[in-house]
């Protein structure tokens, strides 16, 4: 097996089972290993620290499968640990309200690379690094095997693909695939789901639970929704005893799922009105033309996908969040999430802090919130927690 050797003083992440080598920290490679291929990492001083896949053209040069030296990495390797995964969701599977969840949550579940969505009897599958690609064959073999479940779909279409040299990989794998959307039930709520079509896989399974609380906790009056997507929120919103909703998102295709998922849901088509456009021009056109919402859901796309994006990303978070207080009306509540890895939950804090001074109010947090069980985080891969959002209420 081809050997890497690691600068002086590069070992402690891996000691405390962090599974990520940067290329930073490479001291040579013995040999040309393969896009995938697993290598042996060892320390300056040649002692054996871990097994993984290496990607020839990431910043994370090494992708940890193993830190015991005697767990080969092999044709059966990779089934127990899938297996486990979907072992440990079975909790939200039994569950009847629930039928759409994450199955496999890459690092966190000891697969780097390989993210499993379930809608229904529908499995969407990304295999995101070069170490998930090089095992493909092995990883559906178990996806399509494992129960429950009557067809396979990939989605392997994200820019994670490109960072690792990786072209697209779109398109049905196995079994039944269902004509057009699926539908899917979360918590009492029913949504349609495209797996073709749709962004990611589908749906944005990570705010299953923030939904929930955003129906739980919002009352009367008219909720903006903005970066609404297929209205995920919206509903949530609506069905929790909101009485209007205005939906702001740059896809026509998911403002239009958004009206089938209200019809969906018994919810009156003339209880939404929908923007296609850009938030950050739309917010300051509402603002201009002096509107004012109850609740407001600020649910932005990923502005800083690694730490290198991190200023101009708070300066994004800080403007739209800004404009969200300046057209809150007093009393009312602020939903705002960010979903960026790079900018971590103090630093998002501080940034909604700044716009609410900034925009003359004052208001408190009343509610941490951040990602569901199905989505969980290894204590040793604390990046990943990314989802993080604060409940605010400005004072009336
Ligand atoms: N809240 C949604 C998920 C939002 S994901 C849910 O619960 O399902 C972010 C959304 O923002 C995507 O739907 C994307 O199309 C949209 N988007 C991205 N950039 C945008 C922009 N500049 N203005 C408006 N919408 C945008």
């Amino acid at each position: 097996m081809i050997q890497i050797r690691l600068k002086p003083k590069r070992e402690k992440p891996l000691l405390q089972r962090h599974p990520w080598v940067f290329s930073g920290a490479v001291d040579s490679v013995e040999g040309v290993p393969e896009p995938g291929e697993t290598v042996d990492v060892c320390s300056s001083a040649g002692e054996w620290l871990a097994r993984g896949a290496y990607s020839p053209h990431s910043q994370i040069r090494i992708r940890i499968w193993t830190w015991e030296e005697s767990e080969a990495i092999d044709e059966s390797f990779i089934a127990p640990r899938i297996q486990r995964a979907l072992l440990s969701r079975e909790r939200l599977a039994g569950v009847p309200e629930v039928t759409a969840y994450r199955e496999v949550f890459a690092e966190s579940d000891g697969v780097p690379g390989l993210v499993v969505d379930r809608y229904g009897d529908l499995r969407v599958v990304q295999l995101l690094t070069a170490g998930a690609e090089r095992w493909r064959r092995q990883i559906l073999d178990v996806l399509a095997k494992a129960g429950e479940c009557r067809g396979l779909y990939e989605r392997s279409d994200s820019d994670a693909r490109a960072l690792e040299g990786l072209a697209e990989s779109v398109g049905p794998l196995w079994g039944e695939l269902p004509q057009g959307p699926v539908e899917i039930k979360e918590n009492g709520l029913r949504f349609l789901v495209d797996p073709v079509a749709g962004q990611k896989t589908g749906f944005y399974l990570d705010q299953r639970e923030n939904r929930t609380r955003v129906r739980a906790i919002a009352r009367g009056g008219e909720l903006l929704d903005c970066f609404s997507y297929t209205g995920g929120f919206t509903v949530a919103a609506l069905r929790g005893g909101v009485e209007r909703a205005l939906a702001l998102e740059s896809s026509v295709a998911a403002l239009e799922m958004a009206r089938a998922n209200l019809a969906l849901n018994g919810l009156a088509d003339d209880r939404l009105e929908g923007i296609a456009g850009d938030a950050f021009v739309e917010l300051r056109r509402l603002r201009d033309r002096g509107r004012q919402f109850d609740v407001i859901v600020v649910d932005p796309p990923r502005f800083a996908p690694t730490s290198s994006q991190v200023q101009r990303a708070a300066r994004g978070y800080k403007d739209i969040n800004l404009l969200a207080f300046k057209l809150l009306r007093p009393g009312g509540l602020l939903f705002t999430f960010s979903c960026s890895g790079g900018v971590g939950p103090d630093l998002f804090q501080k940034i909604v802090a700044d716009a609410a001074l900034d925009a003359g109010v004052k208001a408190n947090i009343i509610e941490w919130l951040g990602q569901p069980a199905d989505h969980p985080v290894a204590l040793s891969f604390p990046e990943g927690r990314y989802l993080k959002g604060l409940v605010i209420r400005v004072e009336g």
